[in-house]
């Protein structure tokens, strides 16, 4: 971690320091307080099972040199600690004071910062911006998906000093909380990959998911920074028409800053695309990705335009995502036990997302027998009934066998039968993985190919250990 100047953090937590400790810099920001030693500072949360103040003694007693937790709770136990020399300091919000110490690290270093966002495709375009940029950088990047309050001060305090560039992802439930998080970054570019409908739960219109995406203005700097974004999208265009300072447009069909001539052209295996920067009117640079799926594209094209802003050439761009790999539970290509190729892409799923990766599977696997496990798309809110039902009319157009599992389980099936009278589908209940597994098991072969989607909360790689457990009990 890049090291912090007590007074300076003091100075932004403006919080109560009920102990002054010694002149010294913050080497170590840690929540967990079996990983206090001397020079961290434990950052005490309020846990939805566990207060963490009743593990400050702990911190202590591995030598933590400061305690930052919540002033009332503090002031509490500050005569208990009298043998303790470092620092106590009380906030009202520890959370928030974890974003702020994240907000000093990132004033410190000397790295470029890129915070990404949008409804899909974030972690994905993440990855590629890295892949695209670690020929030429030192690259820290968000880990995982730690996107939130939490996860994106933790991301931040794993920067070093060396590093270039750091490429940070910013995810949200609510308005508000891009706005903070895109205050603690001050991205030098902002990346929106999309508006769709996702979050409706929370926000209930694509106006209102559109405007808590727009809240990454308000961390650019209409001078310095710049905003890259889709041009295929119209609510990412409202977005950055907004926008004062620098824009860069990528498309896969119009003229663009960055954008493809020509067909996207993907067989099972690849995606082949000519990829043109307008400003150098070239003949181009063909694009072939190692994964089927046109929405790939528009990840990868703003993962070039980025590498484009900081001085990676398109050539060495281009060059260096044929040897992209997918982060797992996306897309993930693997073969069962007795040979049937599985698609697991459970890491999360919205209505278009689930479309696009649906698109992809069946090119994929054009010339095999398609078996599909659906599951929830969550967080909808009152519009989730409808775009299932919508998913369950695609579903029986495309007429392959599919197992449908969670909570709308029956709205996929109810839109499956608006469109054919007999659809093949089998639904289930969440508690019904192992059954479903089972089912599976008696019905692949190496001719098959089986693709499970759903959202994160539904854990469907639980289906996919207990399928492999059955195939290897058989
Ligand atoms: P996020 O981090 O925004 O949740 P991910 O990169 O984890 O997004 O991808 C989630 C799902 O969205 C995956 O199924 C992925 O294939 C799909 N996806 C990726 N990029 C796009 C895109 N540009 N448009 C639609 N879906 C996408």
């Amino acid at each position: 971690m890049i090291h912090l100047n007590i007074h300076d953090a003091v100075r932004l937590l403006d919080g109560l320091v009920l102990k002054e400790g010694p002149d010294l810099d913050i080497q170590k920001i840690v929540i967990h307080s079996g990983d206090a030693s001397q020079g961290a500072f434990f950052v005490v949360l309020l846990g939805s099972k566990n207060d963490g103040h009743e593990f400050i003694r702990h911190a202590v007693s591995l030598g933590a040199s400061g305690i930052i937790g919540i002033k009332e709770k503090l002031d509490q136990i500050v005569y208990d600690l009298s043998d303790f020399n470092g620092w106590l300091i009380g906030v009202d919000d520890t959370l928030k004071a974890l974003g702020k110490l994240a907000f000093l690290v990132l004033r410190k270093s000397k790295a470029k910062k890129i915070a990404i966002t949008g409804s899909s495709g974030k972690t994905t375009t993440k990855e590629m911006i890295a892949h695209v940029l670690q020929s030429n950088f030192r690259v820290h990047k968000t880990k995982g998906n730690f996107n939130n309050f939490l996860g994106l001060p933790l991301s931040v305090f794993e920067i070093n000093e060396d590093d270039d560039v750091s490429v940070l992802e910013l995810g949200m439930n609510a308005p508000g909380e891009i706005r903070w998080l895109a205050s603690i970054v001050e991205p030098d570019i902002g990346v929106l990959t999309n508006v769709q409908p996702a979050h409706l739960q929370y926000l209930r219109t694509i106006e209102r998911v559109r405007d808590a995406k727009a809240e990454l203005l308000t961390g650019l700097d209409s001078k310095s920074s710049a905003l890259v974004t889709n041009l295929d999208d119209q609510n990412a265009k409202r977005v950055a028409d907004a926008f004062g300072g620098r824009k860069f447009f990528v498309s896969k069909s119009k003229k663009a800053d960055l954008y493809v001539d020509g067909d996207i052209v993907w067989n099972g295996y690849t995606t082949k695309a000519l990829i043109k920067s307008f400003e150098q009117k070239n003949a181009g640079v063909m694009l072939k990705f190692p994964y089927p799926g046109s929405h790939f594209v528009s990840d990868i094209l703003l993962a070039l335009g980025v590498g484009m802003i900081l001085g990676v050439s398109l050539e060495s761009g281009v060059s260096s995502l044929k040897s992209f790999t997918f982060p797992s539970m996306r897309f993930e290509k693997t073969i069962l036990p007795q040979g049937a190729l599985v698609v697991f892409d459970g890491y999360n799923a919205n209505p278009s997302s689930m479309r696009a990766s649906l698109e992809a599977f069946m090119l994929l696997a054009s010339d095999k027998e398609k078996v599909m496990v659906i599951g929830d798309m969550l967080e909808l809110g009152i519009d989730a009934k409808f775009y299932h039902k919508e998913l369950g009319g695609f579903l029986a157009r495309v007429g392959c066998e599919v197992f449908v599992i969670g909570e709308f389980a029956k709205d996929v099936c109810l839109g499956a039968l608006q469109v054919s009278d007999c659809p093949n589908m089998h639904v289930f209940d969440l508690n019904q993985k192992n059954a479903l597994a089972l089912s599976l098991s008696l019905i692949l072969s190496k001719n098959h190919a089986l693709f499970i989607k759903g959202s994160r909360d539904s854990h469907l790689e639980d289906i996919l250990y207990r399928l492999r457990a059955h195939l290897t009990e058989t």
